[in-house]
């Protein structure tokens, strides 16, 4: 087991995350490491190089016990170190030995692995003058690791305490993607150090195995990447008959691919220690030199208690800035929904402000979509792309938030425009506003910056290709293609929250509207019925007075003066006239009570009866009357043939041409979903641009009583109730003299032919 798993011919790189670099069976050159049995402490196991660090070669060390090895004062302590810690889950600092040979003092860490206890001895480098008083330097660093307002900044935080406890060259904080790619988010470095700060590192540069330790490891040293590894005699641990587990194990050698990887970027020692969240890999702090260099146990032991107190602390920095975004982007939709308040039309609202609504996100670019009209802002796919989209977006995912930071895998026909926007965020409002907010990514790939240069050739090692930047870029580049910045759970949280606001706000408006029809409709109704009953007990004294004034016309007509004759004339005149007035408002008011019998209608038919009904004075007044092509619409036919009737006669009525002309036709909407509008249209003397909505009153007249055949004045007024009570709408256009034009529209929405 002494090989290299990555060397050799047929290296695979897929199965990177399946190499078990827990049982390498070799060791880095700096320490010595030895296995002891935890009853009797004897050597089961030792580094090849004991010579260099104990003075002694393996074949000395092995099947000796600690007491006669270093002495029962050592032996002592190391049983003690044993009783008292947990020695599971990482080595624990026991004691510094001088070997019996002489040479440097070591410090010795013990922990347990397989059952058996594994000892590795380092040398103090208390020599060291740049160490300081670690203990010191840790507390300051984590009293000044305040809060921060930003995940970078706390980051950035952390570079440089760590930088200022260890001295590396340089420090790098990187966070892990959820695609497990690394991006550098804060760095402290010496000025002549090159900078990596906003640099990506693909996810195979560290592969998972290593992530799976790095987890499992409050700190990592390398001092010299350029190392000769030291195998273990013997290679399998004779008393479990395996290699032994190394995963915790200091000295524990590093793969090929790290050492050849850190090479390959200039640096001769690395340090790393993880940032956890909730015990998960969150991100990792590493430390690079340009010369090989030895950081000393008590540093080493100062950098992992700071690596513990600033995992605690991710996970209050994360939720800081989230919380911090949030407050943005709600003050930012407050600011945002006012407008709304105060806007009439909320789709036209959305079109307005769609600049404010592009900024409500961080975006690249953004679509309003309401009905017909789209308004695009920043870049964007073209506006039939968009349009596309769109369509795709209310059949496929109607009336909630989409969020994808790789929209092509969703929606195919967005590969077309993948430099533009490859990720998605829209909001669709469903049936209560037919609008869409769509905010769009561009392609990560354009942002990107590699930790290493990809037009560097490729330099081929006994690792092969893949170990290069290059290789290792373009790798990357397959995973991210298409891919966009993912939109944080805040920013899809706070689209959730606009949608809900908007909707909240169109509802309240409906529902506000609603009510008022409904209270008008009521209070309608009831002056419907007030006028009904008033005028039907008003229809029967008037008959009473109409019929004594006949009585007495007929009985004592001969006795009455030419004066007292003419009065009475006047009498029966005016009562005549009483009846017609109540009976045009029984009329009126039947029309606002009885319920509309709706039903497809062909219109042409509906204009061909109302004409019979007209024919007598179309043929006295020698008149022409048009029917053009009419609709099939929703309605109460007997109504709306009283409409048209109504409408023809006052045609010919107020109509002083010799040749008489009146059309009936119906223009075709222009939009979608827009009602036809109806039309009379004649060539008679007009109404003056005054009047136009007056003559839609009750009993108003323009003329005298009996000019141009007289009249109630109640003919428009019954024809608007009846427009009204289809949810229709009438209005007049005219040219005095030259003629006028009544247009009326029934149900909005058009009947299937
Ligand atoms: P009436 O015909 O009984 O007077 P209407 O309500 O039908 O009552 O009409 C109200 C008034 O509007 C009429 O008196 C007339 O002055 C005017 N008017 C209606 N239709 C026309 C028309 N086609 N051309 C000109 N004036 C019109």
């Amino acid at each position: 087991m002494g090989a290299d798993p990555l060397s050799g011919p047929g290296f695979d790189p897929a199965a990177c995350d399946r190499i078990p670099i827990q049982i390498p069976g070799l060791i880095q050159p700096h320490g010595a490491l030895l296995v002891l049995r935890p009853d009797d402490l004897v050597v089961v196991q030792a580094s090849a190089n004991t010579r260099r660090w104990l003075g002694a070669e393996p074949d000395a060390v092995l099947g000796r016990a600690v007491d006669d090895l270093f002495g029962t004062e050592v032996a002592d302590r190391l049983r003690a170190t044993v009783a008292r810690e947990r020695l599971d889950a990482g080595p624990r600092f026991a004691l510094t030995l001088v070997p019996p040979t002489g040479g440097a003092p070591l410090d010795v860490t013990v922990h347990t692995s397989d059952g058996l206890l594994v000892l590795e001895l380092e040398a103090t480098g208390r020599s060291d003058p740049g160490a300081g008083d670690p203990y010191t330097l840790v507390r300051d660093a984590v009293a000044r690791l305040q809060s921060s307002a930003s995940v970078r900044g706390f980051c950035q935080t952390v570079a440089v305490e760590v930088r200022r406890l260890t001295g590396f060259d340089r420090v790098m904080v990187y966070r892990f993607a959820a695609d497990a790619s690394g991006w550098v988010l804060a760095e402290d470095r010496r000025p002549d150090a090159a900078s990596y700060l906003d640099k990506h590192f693909p996810a195979g540069d560290v592969p998972k195995p290593a992530r799976d330790l790095m987890a499992r490891n409050w700190l990592r040293l390398v001092p010299d990447v350029g190392y000769e590894p030291v195998p273990l005699v013997p290679v399998d641990n004779p008393v479990t008959g395996r290699p032994l587990d190394m995963s915790f194990c200091l000295l524990r050698h590093s793969s090929r691919m790290c050492t050849t990887y850190l090479k390959n970027m200039g640096t001769a020692c690395q340090m790393t220690m993880p940032l956890l969240r909730d015990g998960a890999l969150w991100g990792l702090v590493s430390c690079h030199h340009a010369e090989p260099r030895f950081v000393p146990f008590a540093v080493r032991a100062a950098c992992e208690v700071f690596a513990q107190v600033a995992s605690l602390q991710v996970a209050a920095a994360e939720d800081r800035e989230a919380y911090g975004t949030r407050i943005d982007l709600t003050a930012a939709r407050e600011r945002l929904l006012a407008g709304l308040d105060r806007a009439d039309d909320p789709a036209a609202w959305l079109l307005d402000n769609a600049p404010a609504l592009a900024a409500h996100l961080p975006a690249d670019g953004s679509a309003v979509c309401t009905g017909h009209t789209i308004v695009l802002h920043g870049r964007t796919p073209t506006e039939a792309e968009a349009r596309a989209l769109g369509a795709w977006l209310g059949a496929a995912h109607p009336d909630r938030v989409f969020a994808s930071d790789c929209l092509s895998a969703a929606y195919p026909p967005a590969t077309g425009f993948v430099e533009r926007a490859a990720g998605l965020l829209a909001v669709e409002f469903g049936p209560e506003l037919a609008a869409s907010v769509l905010w769009f990514r561009r392609e990560e790939v354009e942002t990107v910056a590699w930790a290493g240069d990809p037009r560097k050739p490729v330099e081929t090692g006994p690792l092969g290709e893949y170990l290069s930047p290059r290789r290792s870029f373009e790798r990357w580049l397959e995973t991210v293609r298409g891919k966009c910045r993912p939109w944080s759970p805040a920013e899809v949280e706070a689209t959730n929250m606009l949608r809900a606001a908007v909707l909240d706000r169109v509802r309240t408006r409906t529902d506000q509207a609603e009510r008022v029809r409904s209270e008008l409709a009521a209070s309608r109704k009831e002056l419907d019925a007030f006028v009904y009953v008033a005028s039907h007990d008003l229809k029967e004294p008037v008959r009473g007075i109409h019929g004594y004034a006949h009585y007495l016309i007929e009985q004592a007509g001969a006795k009455l003066d030419t004066e007292e004759r003419r009065r009475l004339d006047g009498l029966v005149r005016l009562t005549d006239r009483m009846e017609g007035l109540i009976e045009s408002l029984l009329h009126f008011s039947r029309v606002g009570q009885l319920d509309l019998t709706l039903a497809a209608a062909d219109l042409s038919g509906v204009a061909a009866e109302a004409l019979d009904v007209v024919a007598p004075r179309i043929a006295e007044a020698g008149a022409e009357v048009v029917i053009g092509p009419l609709p099939t619409l929703r309605c109460d036919r007997r109504w709306v043939r009283e409409v048209l009737v109504n409408l023809i006669t006052n045609g010919l009525k107020y109509n002083d041409q010799p040749h008489k002309r009146v059309e009936i036709g119906y223009t075709v909407p222009t939009a979608e979903g827009d009602p036809p509008v109806l039309f009379v249209r004649d060539n008679g003397i007009g109404i003056p641009e005054r009047h136009r909505e007056a003559v839609f009153q009750m009993f108003k007249r323009l003329h005298g009583r009996t000019d141009y055949g007289g009249g109630t004045g109640a003919g428009l007024a019954i024809v608007r109730k009846i427009v009204d009570r289809h949810g229709g709408r009438i209005w007049a256009e005219s040219v005095p003299g030259a003629g006028s034009t009544f247009y009326f529209t029934l149900a909005t929405e058009k009947c299937p032919k």
